[in-house]
């Protein structure tokens, strides 16, 4: 196939219908699947032949989204999760199991952090986080013979801090280990990270590719240039005995072996597949990604061009300005825009964060992203509110800190709506 464009490929990979056939991805709800024999079946049993079996592994609806999402990032397959939080779960223990550890960016999303510190610690995998101001050197310290990947996101959720994703690919690669990346903030749109160096790609498919708010989901997706065969990956290479000895990298070729091993090995024994209807909603989000993530940059760079002109603002973070530190990494790895995400301190503390949201009318208070409608989030008095000032301070979160998630409606109304609250605040 001819490589289309990224735009063209939010419409038309997946899905493509044979003669006669329905024109849109149909939703196939069905839990199991039927065969002429017993033989038949036993052979997709030891992953001899290729098909779906049940719907806890596999679905064609969901198997065409897959595609599309695999198309777009670049990459050799990819496996919808039930969510963003699966997804990483199920990245993650694919390649690793007690006993081991990762090396993750401290700035990844909360969630994220809570997995990686708590939960991943009491099934025996430590991480090590490090921050943006180490030294490579400093952070290959980190490292030792049971590092088995190293995690950062593109665009961190909330703070906005640039992954340098080259740099970074380096550090892991010169350990023998993967880099993992969610992508979720940016989406394929604005950044494709295997381009420069990553190995996995991860996504939050309920932010930007939903993009309406409507669905959970996640997909991991294989780059496919990993060498899985350099001695530190037994589970990829040696005999699994739940498939009656097959091992992935020789049966399934190394660009096939990681994702093959998470949705055949993972995503079956955990049971956290995506459903039908939620791949069927989030096709249709995709199909119109391309154009909603560039209006929620053009939208995002008006709000935070006007915030810093404002004098209740105290300071604005947004990548794509050009005052932001973090300008030089966007425009290296997101020259088509960031997201529509903007974070600003208004001046008064938690007391005019709060006066301010509750005076917003168009903006709605919500504990989401990356949707089509404007909301807004004051962390020091939601999902970090059992935090004293000084704690706040510590985990960098001034209270007056409002996170606004700029949405696709016209920017003069959202701009607008700022104004009044501003006034009253
Ligand atoms: C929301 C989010 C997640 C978690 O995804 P869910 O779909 O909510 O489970 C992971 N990473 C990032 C960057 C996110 O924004």
């Amino acid at each position: 196939m001819s490589e289309y464009k990224i735009e063209t490929k939010c419409i038309q990979s997946g899905y493509k219908p044979k003669n006669g056939e329905p024109r849109v991805l149909p939703i196939y709800q069905s839990t199991t699947y039927k065969y002429d024999s017993a033989a038949e079946m036993g052979d997709l049993f030891d992953l001899k032949a290729a098909g779906h079996m049940y719907s806890r592994i596999s679905n064609p609806t969901l198997e065409e989204v897959e595609k599309k999402i695999s198309d777009l990032e670049g990459g050799t397959g990819a496996v919808l999760c039930a969510s963003g939080m699966a997804a990483i779960l199920v990245a993650i223990l694919n390649i690793s199991s007690s006993g081991d550890n990762i090396v993750a960016s401290a700035s990844v999303y909360g969630g994220t952090v809570n997995l990686f510190s708590v939960t991943l610690k009491r099934l025996g995998i430590e991480t090590r986080f490090f921050t943006s101001d180490m030294t490579d050197e400093e952070v290959e310290a980190l490292f030792d013979d049971r590092t088995r990947l190293l995690f950062g996101e593109t665009l961190a959720n909330p703070g906005l801090d640039v992954f340098d994703i080259e740099r970074y690919a380096a550090v892991a690669h010169r350990h023998g280990v993967p880099l993992m990346i969610d992508n979720t903030f940016p989406t394929p749109i604005n950044c494709r990270p295997f381009e420069f160096g990553a190995d996995i790609v991860i996504h939050s498919t309920t932010k930007y590719m939903d993009g309406h708010a409507t669905v959970i989901g996640g997909c991991i997706v294989d780059g496919g240039r990993f060498d899985w065969t350099n001695g530190k990956y037994p589970e990829l290479t040696e005999p699994d005995e739940s498939y009656h000895g097959v091992a992935y990298v020789s049966h399934f070729g190394n660009a096939h072996a990681y994702y093959t091993k998470a949705r055949v090995q993972l995503i079956r024994d955990f049971g956290v597949p995506l459903t039908p209807m939620s791949a069927f909603i989030l096709n249709l989000g995709l199909e119109t990604l391309h154009l909603r993530v560039q209006r929620h940059c053009e939208n995002a760079m008006a709000v935070a061009e006007f915030l810093q002109s404002c004098d209740k603002v105290e300071s604005v973070s947004y990548p794509g300005l050009e005052s932001d530190p973090r300008h030089a990494l966007a425009k290296k790895y997101l020259p088509r825009g960031t997201s529509g995400v903007v974070s600003f301190v208004i001046k008064g503390g938690k007391e005019a964060a709060i006066r301010f949201m509750d005076s917003l009318k168009l903006a709605a208070v919500v504990v989401h992203v990356a949707d089509a409608r404007t909301s807004v989030l004051n962390p020091a008095g939601t999902t970090h509110r059992q935090l004293t000032d000084e704690q706040l301070a510590a985990a960098g979160i001034s209270p007056g800190l409002i996170r606004l998630s700029v949405g696709i409606e016209n920017v003069e109304d959202i701009i607008d709506d700022i104004k009044q609250a501003m006034e009253n605040a």
